[in-house]
């Protein structure tokens, strides 16, 4: 096979941002895909793959530096997967994101839909998340500094996994993801666990005490600490938590399980309450900047509580998710006549934020226990007109379960990235609602379903959300009309 690793394109300009971050540009009229470039740079570009119909390649030598580009704030850019568009200012990585929605649906879907509307971008742009999930290894990341100088590290971590290594870790010294004293709680944990010598996770020989750490928070001020153990040891599991629980006594919720599992989910593992509660509340808007308008004075159904427990699912850009839930709730235009069906109902946050709206809301969802808490947070919302159902969805959404439980006159769906089944599509396109609402991440996989359903529905309006800055990932909301 040719070695096409020593090609290299001097001086291309990069034009345009691609799908997964990466940024495009054209030689010859051949597309190359690069990894580390940002549109307006001017670049070597040297080739790492060819393929049939593009190149891949990666920025050598920069000749110009786009004036798109702004500089990172954070010291761990560029080795972290998380925020790998930290060097693209904020108003030009809502462009692209916008942009990625209009070349999915040109390219993939190559259906009719009109003007996508202007991009709703995060107030927050950083410190946005509620939730982290930190790893504890004892293979650090070391930089190329750090190995050519012959100096030895401590090898322990805690932090996020380097992307497309298996059991590397970034040992964090900032993240800028999350507020509410998330820093201070993993710093604290990762001294302590240093100074008393417990051992870090070995993922490839699967041993060691220390596996997870993960940080939850809400506009509540309301915190949740979760620390995950691989090994089970009594002693130094209570002289942690007692360490964290008295340094923190703001944490709400702190609770542990030991997992010596294969991988690190503990969905299926029952998890201990060291101290408070084993849950903690999330409100939705957030009222607490607002002190004029307290909450629960509300007309629309808004001002909703939410009992998050270890294992429930919630959007993890709380203040996002409320701008994404008013994009939905008025395209839905409800006048509370509907009978509405919420697919992919997770949690059934968007089914209990529009209940009010509607006549009735059917809630689906696949996980048992995230059907748990939406009937709970219905209960606790004093919501009455919804039903939810756990099951597959491709199995449930039939028409004999639209017989049952009542012709929908709305459908909202909120599929993970892969999208619905097609059963589904071709379920929903028979439905005979007059709207379908599309909530999706990923656009790619919403055009090829809306591709799907263009003979029975047509393309109304089309609004992405930023739920996460810094990154290249986009949210969608699609309005579908009936023809
Ligand atoms: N609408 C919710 C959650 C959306 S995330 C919210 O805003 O919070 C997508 C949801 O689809 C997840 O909860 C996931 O568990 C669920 N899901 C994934 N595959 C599914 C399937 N085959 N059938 C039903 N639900 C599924």
């Amino acid at each position: 096979m040719k070695n096409f690793n020593s090609q290299v394109f001097e001086k291309v300009e990069i034009t345009a941002a691609a799908a997964e971050g990466k940024s495009l540009a054209r030689v010859d009229n051949r597309v190359i895909f690069i990894s580390n470039a940002v549109p307006g740079d001017i670049a070597d570009i040297r080739i790492t793959r060819k393929q049939k119909k593009f190149f891949e390649g990666v920025a050598t030598n920069f000749h110009r530096y786009s004036e798109k580009r702004t500089p990172p704030l954070c010291k761990h850019f560029g080795l972290c997967g998380g925020c790998k568009w930290q060097h693209l200012d904020y108003q030009w990585q809502l462009h692209y994101k916008r942009q990625q929605v209009i070349d999915a649906f040109s390219r993939i879907g190559k259906i009719q839909f009109p003007e996508v509307l202007p991009i709703i971008g995060s107030k927050e742009i950083y410190n946005y998340r509620n939730r982290l999930d930190f790893s504890f290894s004892n293979k650090k990341w070391l930089t190329i500094e750090e190995i050519n100088s012959g100096e030895t590290f401590d090898r322990n971590a805690l932090g996020f996994h380097i992307p497309g290594t298996f059991d590397k870790v970034l040992d964090l010294e900032e993240c800028h993801l999350q507020g509410n004293n998330s820093e201070q709680i993993r710093k604290f944990v990762r001294e302590f666990c240093s100074e008393k010598k417990y051992s870090f996770f070995d993922i490839r020989a699967q041993h060691g005490l220390m596996r997870t750490l993960t940080i939850r928070t809400a506009h509540t001020g309301e915190i949740m600490v979760i620390v995950q153990f691989f090994e089970n040891d009594p002693e130094k599991r209570d002289e942690l938590l007692s360490a964290i629980a008295e340094k923190f006594p703001q944490i709400t919720s702190l609770m542990w399980v030991v997992n010596p599992k294969g991988n690190d989910t503990f969905n299926d593992l029952s998890i201990h309450t060291f101290s408070g509660r084993d849950h903690i509340f999330e409100k939705m808007p957030d009222r607490s900047a607002r002190p004029d308008e307290p909450f629960g004075r509300d007309t629309d159904g808004e001002d909703l509580q939410f009992k998050i427990g270890p294992k429930s699912f919630y959007q993890t850009n709380s203040a996002q998710a409320y701008e994404l839930y008013k994009v939905a709730r008025e395209f839905a235009g409800l006048t509370g006549k509907e009978n509405v069906y919420d697919l992919y109902t997770g949690t059934g946050t968007i089914a209990l934020f529009i209940a009010k709206l509607a006549k009735k809301v059917t809630g689906v969802e696949l996980v048992p226990a995230a059907i748990a808490d939406a009937k709970e947070n219905a209960e606790l919302n004093n919501i009455k007109n919804t039903n939810f159902f756990a099951a597959d969805m491709k199995d449930i959404f039939t028409s004999a379960f639209m017989a049952e439980n009542g012709k929908p006159d709305v459908i909202i769906t909120d599929p993970p990235r892969t999208g619905m089944h097609e059963d589904v599509v071709r379920c929903m396109a028979d439905s005979g609602a007059e709207k379908v609402v599309y909530v999706s991440c990923n656009p790619a996989s919403q055009a090829r379903d809306l591709a799907l359903l263009d003979e029975k529905y047509s393309v109304e309006k089309v609004q992405p959300v930023d739920m996460f800055p810094q990154t290249h990932h986009v949210e969608n909301v699609c309005l579908l009309r009936k023809r």
